[in-house]
Formats: C-alpha cells, structure tokens, sequence
C-alpha cells in the first residue's frame, strides 16, 4: 500500500535541548507548534513563552522517559494540546494513538505527518515524517543507530532499510547529539571512506550537528551502509563494546 507523503511548506524547526544531550524539536508554522518528544518541559515553556508559539500538538516517536517526560506537565499548562503516541505503548497520560501509514493533520497549522512504525530501539518506536524530513526518535543517529533494548537485529535493520527508501534530501531529525563519537567508531569501521573523514572535519568544532541529510547518512553510517542483517547485527555488536 502506497501512502503519500505530506508536504509541509513554510516551517521553522528548532532544537531545545534536554538533559545531557537530548533534543526536543519544536516545529512552528503561523506561531503554531509541534514539540517532538519532550522529554522536559521547563525550557519548553519558556521558549514556546519567548517566541509565542501556540502548542497545537505533541508528537511521540516512544516510551523512554527522556522523551515523554515533559508530557503531563505540558499538558497541565496548555490544556488545549493534543498528544500523539504510538500504538504500541500504554500511556499514563491521554493520547491518540498511532500506526504504521497514519496521516495526522495538526488541526490550526495544518501540518501533517505521515506515521511510520520502525521497532528495533524500542518495540513501540514510530517516526513522523514529511516530504522533507524524518523525526526518527532513537531510531537512526547522525552517523549511528539506537542500542537494542527491545527489538532484534533482524526488525532495526528492516526499519533502516524502511527508512533508507526516502528520498536522498530527506532531513534526519534524531533524539540525542551523538554524531562525533558516532563517526570516530565508523571510522574504525571503514578506515578508507572519504566521505567520513569529510564528516569527520566538519562535525568536530559543531555543538549541532542535526538535522544531518539523508544523502551524508548513506555515505557514511555503518548501520545504514550494513548488507544485510547479520553485518548489522556484528556492527551493532561492536559499536556497543567501543
Ligand atoms: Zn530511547
């Protein structure tokens, strides 16, 4: 079944940082919100406070707490917000829950994301996607891929490949700032890729280096560069020993 892909034109998206090195994105358009996993909600406030946003919407890519968090208290303060949250997890909090191939269209900014289901980090783990971008949670990294708490080897590299079928200018939104040690361990692992030693270069003096593009991912992520499970499960193996 194929399922477009929504357009979204005429967005802002910043990062808020959380924790040690979380991100809750924030997407406005017409000074209307989205927060993406937020994981805190004090910071949120004040900047929502600071550039007047009005928060419609919160998108939840899974169940860890550095990610849904910040969710009751912002519900407390902006009683009006809708709350998004997959299928595949029991929430304490209410929200309209999500599966594989949804549209959601944000009802006063009329931002709509198309859900995809991609277990591997985590057995609920969805990501929200436009024809721009991807907010793929802890799912894919700017030159990594989340640990397997839930999920097999076999159901991360499937939801890789899922996301390897976007288009190369596709925008990677992901859930912490790991990028430099990321490349220093896929260095390790592909000694002679020039593309990573470029990557490399750029990324080391950058305190942000997301969102990274999909094209810079298949050039240089080991887990996205994997053949086949078994190579990804070996990749896996080794990065979590580094
Ligand atoms: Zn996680």
């Amino acid at each position: 079944m194929h399922i477009p892909i929504p357009e979204n034109l005429h967005t802002t998206i910043l990062p808020i940082k959380a924790f040690k090195d979380n991100y809750i994105w924030i997407i406005n358009r017409n000074n209307f919100g989205v927060i993406v996993d937020p994981g805190e909600s004090s910071q949120v406030i004040e900047f929502i406070n600071k550039n007047e946003i009005n928060p419609e919407a919160i998108l939840i890519t899974h169940k860890h707490y550095d990610h849904i968090d910040g969710v009751k208290k912002l519900m407390e303060y902006y009683p009006n917000i809708i709350v998004y949250g997959p299928a595949k997890s029991k929430f304490k909090f209410p929200y309209k829950s999500v599966k594989e191939n949804d549209i959601l269209t944000m009802k006063e900014s009329k931002l709509k994301y198309k859900v995809i289901e991609i277990p591997g980090h985590t057995l609920d783990h969805v990501a929200y996607l436009d024809s721009q971008l991807i907010f793929c949670g802890d799912t894919l990294f700017g030159c990594g891929c989340g640990k397997l708490f839930e999920g097999t080897p076999e159901q991360m590299f499937k939801s890789l490949q899922k996301i390897k079928t976007l288009k190369e200018t596709t925008k990677i939104y992901c859930g912490h700032e790991y990028t430099l040690n990321n490349i220093r361990f896929a260095m390790t692992e592909e000694v002679n890729n020039l593309d990573l030693s470029a990557r490399y270069n750029r990324t080391i003096n950058k305190n942000l280096t997301l969102p990274s593009l999909l094209s810079e991912e298949l050039a240089t992520n080991p887990f996205l560069r994997a053949k086949n499970s078994d190579e990804f499960k070996q990749i896996r193996g080794r990065k979590d020993a580094f």
